[in-house]
Formats: C-alpha cells, structure tokens, sequence
C-alpha cells in the first residue's frame, strides 16, 4: 500500500506510488534520490542542498555530480579550474604552471607542498638513486643522504659520525668550512650557517638556501673527493 499526500490518492502498491510520482506532472522527482518533490523550487532547493548532488557552476547548464570528486576532477579537466584560486584557466598547461609555482606542485608526482624549500626537498627522492656510499655499495639520491647514512645508518664499513668529522677537519679545504665558534663543527663557506653535522652542511649545500654548491671546484666537493680516497 502506497498513500501520495500531495494528490489525496492511496496506491495498491509502494511501487505504483513511485511510478505516479515519477511519472504525474505534479511531482518533481529526483532519480538519483528516489525521492518526489512538490515542485520544482522544491527539488532546486534539494539539489543545492543534498551532498548527493554536486553542481557546476561553470557549466551553463548547471551540470550534476554525483560525489565532490567527480565534480573536481571535471572541473579540473573542462574548466582548468583552480579551487583554491576560484580560478580558470585557458589551457591544463597553463593550470599545471599556476599549480607548480602558485601552490608547490611536484611536477613529478603532482603532490603539494606546504612552501617551495618543502617541494626542492622532495623533488631530491624523485632524482636517480646513483650516488653510491664509498664504504659499502649502497646507493643515494644525494650526496647528504649517503652522509646521513654514514653518520648514523650503520654502514658495513663501520665508519660514523664521529670518524665522519675527523676526516672532514682533516682535509685541507676544512679552513673553508670549519665553524671554531660553540659546540657546532661545521659552517657554510658562503653564508656561514652553523651545522654539527656534515650531512646537515651538504644538505644546505644542496639545497637552495643560499649559493653555495657541490660544484666541481667548491670546498664540499673536494671534501667529498677527500673522504672517498680516505675511505677506500
Ligand atoms: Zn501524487
Ligand atoms: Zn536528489
Ligand atoms: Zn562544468
Ligand atoms: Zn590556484
Ligand atoms: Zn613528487
Ligand atoms: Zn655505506
Ligand atoms: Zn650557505
């Protein structure tokens, strides 16, 4: 048994009920819902309000999705929309700029990043593990990586942290990069950052903190070439 208030009609059945309100010109009825409406104002004030329904306002026609993911990602894809912006783009290149520089997008593995000095850390995983240890044959994907694992990682050839700081003060570029001031053991040869260890003072090196680098001719290169003869 079925009763439609709106007509004043009992129904022999519950699906016959829904076929008279899917079908009858005085209900407004939403499919995806099963449920009937009064009038039109009605079910517009349903989808607008339902997490059922997900409208696009950049479609003339109002298009409906059916969850917030599939209306992202059409707007991502027909619009170039930018949520966070309330932005369109002309084109998904133009979208993907404005995501790489505008909110620190990996244009790797299109993760975000909270700052830009987030995202060059990150980017450092994606580059090629080819920096190989020179105690053991373990490889890295930067130069402060296979430090840190020097330092700390308990590499095969058993060299550590401490062994790590006696070679790089013994080598002669150490005038360079020594720190002779409080507890710290290293500093950046162009800003004069402290650091106490030598995987933090590469890491900076690597990074783009300040200008120094791990160019061929710079004291950290001739450091790294130093503790590879030492080690070998
Ligand atoms: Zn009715
Ligand atoms: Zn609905
Ligand atoms: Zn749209
Ligand atoms: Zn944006
Ligand atoms: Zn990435
Ligand atoms: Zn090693
Ligand atoms: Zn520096």
């Amino acid at each position: 048994m079925g009763y439609c208030e709106l007509c004043d009609k009992n129904f022999g059945s519950m699906g016959a009920l829904i076929q008279h309100q899917r079908d009858s010109p005085r209900h407004r009825y939403c499919l995806r819902c099963e449920k009937p409406f009064n009038s039109l104002s009605a079910l517009n004030q349903h989808i607008r309000g339902s997490p059922k329904h997900h409208l696009c306002h950049l479609c003339p026609g109002s298009l409906d999705f059916s969850s917030r993911d599939e209306l992202d990602s059409h707007q991502e894809t027909v619009h170039h929309y930018c949520n966070s912006c309330d932005r369109c783009f002309n084109t998904s290149g133009q979208l993907r700029d404005h995501d790489i520089s505008d909110h620190n997008m990996c244009s790797v593995c299109g993760d975000y990043f909270q700052s830009s000095s987030n995202l060059k850390a990150h980017l450092i995983t994606h580059q090629p593990k080819d920096k190989e240890c020179f105690g053991c044959y373990k490889k890295f994907s930067s130069w402060s990586a296979m430090l840190l694992h020097m330092e700390y990682d308990g590499c095969p050839s058993e060299v550590d942290e401490d062994e790590i700081i006696g070679i790089a003060l013994e080598c002669y570029q150490s005038k360079r990069y020594r720190c002779d001031y409080g507890e710290y053991n290293f500093e950046c040869p162009t800003c004069a950052s402290p650091f106490l260890q030598m995987s933090g003072l590469l890491q900076h090196a690597e990074s783009d903190a300040c200008q120094e680098s791990l160019a061929q001719g710079r004291p950290l290169s001739k450091f790294l070439h130093f503790l590879r003869i030492r080690l070998a």
